[in-house]
C-alpha cells in the first residue's frame, strides 16, 4: 500500500516509461459532522481512509492521496461539532482536484465515506468525464445498511477503531424508512426526525460484522478499479501489465 504523501515527486520520473502516470489515484472523502451519542466526528474519513487502505492493499500502482476531512453535511448542521463545507464548495473542489490530479494519474477514484456527498460528488465527476478525465466515484452502498450512526456504521467503527466507540452511549434513533422521512428531514436537517442524530439503531452491531461490510465495500471498489484499469489500458486491476 503506497500513500501519495510519502513519495518524492522523484517518484513520477524515476519510474521506467510513463509508470507513474499510469498510476490509480483514491481520493478518500469524508466529512466532520455529528455521529450519534457514541461514534467520533471523524467516522466517515475514518471509514473511507480505511476502505482505500484495504483496496489499495495488494497492488502498489494504486496510490493513496491525503484525504479530505470535511464535506457537505448540511443536514447535520444542527448538531455540535459539524463542519460542513456545503455541496458548491465540494463540487467546486473535486473538480480542481481532478483536474490536477489527471496531470500525474491515469485514473482517479473520490472514495465517500459520507452518503451526504453524493450529488455534488456525482457533479464533479460528471464534469471530469466530460473533459476526457478518467474520474469515478465510490459510496458506501451496503445491502440492508442503516442510514446514520446505527448498526452498519458502528459495525465498521468497531472493526476499526474500537476505542473511539463509546458503546455504553449508544442507543437507537430514528428508524423509520429513509423515504418516509425524508420531506421532513431536508426541510429541518436530521435534528428534526432523530432527535440524538442516529438514523438507525446500533444494536447488534459487531467487530466481525464491520470487517464483513469493509470486504463488502471493498469488493464494490474492485468492480470500479477494474473499470478504470479496462478504461485507461492499465489491464484488468489497474495493475501494471
Ligand atoms: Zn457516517
Amino acid at each position: 500500500m503506497t500513500q501519495l504523501g510519502d513519495l518524492t515527486t522523484q517518484h513520477g520520473t524515476t519510474r521506467v516509461g510513463t509508470a507513474s502516470q499510469r498510476n490509480v489515484l483514491l481520493v478518500p472523502l469524508g466529512a466532520t459532522e455529528q455521529h450519534g451519542p457514541h461514534l467520533p466526528l471523524s467516522t466517515d474519513t475514518d471509514i473511507a481512509v480505511a476502505w482505500c487502505r484495504a483496496m489499495a492493499q495488494d497492488d502498489d500502482n494504486v496510490l493513496i492521496a491525503p484525504p479530505l476531512p470535511y464535506g457537505s453535511s448540511g443536514e447535520h448542521q444542527s448538531f455540535w461539532g459539524t463542519m460542513s463545507i456545503g455541496q458548491d464548495a465540494l463540487e467546486t473542489l473535486v473538480v480542481e482536484l481532478g483536474r490536477s490530479a489527471s496531470e500525474s494519474f491515469a485514473a482517479m477514484v473520490f472514495v465517500s465515506g459520507h452518503a451526504g456527498n453524493a450529488q455534488p460528488l456525482s457533479r464533479a465527476v460528471g464534469t471530469l468525464r466530460s473533459e476526457g478525465r478518467s474520474a469515478f466515484a465510490l459510496f458506501p452502498q451496503l445491502d440492508g445498511s442503516d442510514a446514520h450512526a446505527g448498526r452498519t456504521e458502528t459495525s465498521l467503527m468497531l472493526h476499526l477503531h474500537p476505542d473511539r466507540v463509546d458503546r455504553d452511549r449508544a442507543e437507537a434513533g430514528c428508524t423509520a424508512p429513509l423515504s418516509e422521512i425524508l420531506d421532513e428531514m431536508i426541510a429541518g436537517g436530521v435534528g428534526a426526525v432523530a432527535p440524538n442524530g442516529v438514523l438507525g439503531d446500533p444494536a447488534g452491531a459487531s467487530a466481525d460484522e464491520g470487517a464483513a461490510l469493509l470486504s463488502q465495500l471493498v469488493d464494490l471498489g474492485g468492480a470500479t478499479l477494474a473499470q478504470a484499469g479496462e478504461e485507461t489500458d492499465l489491464g484488468g486491476s489497474g495493475t501494471l501489465p
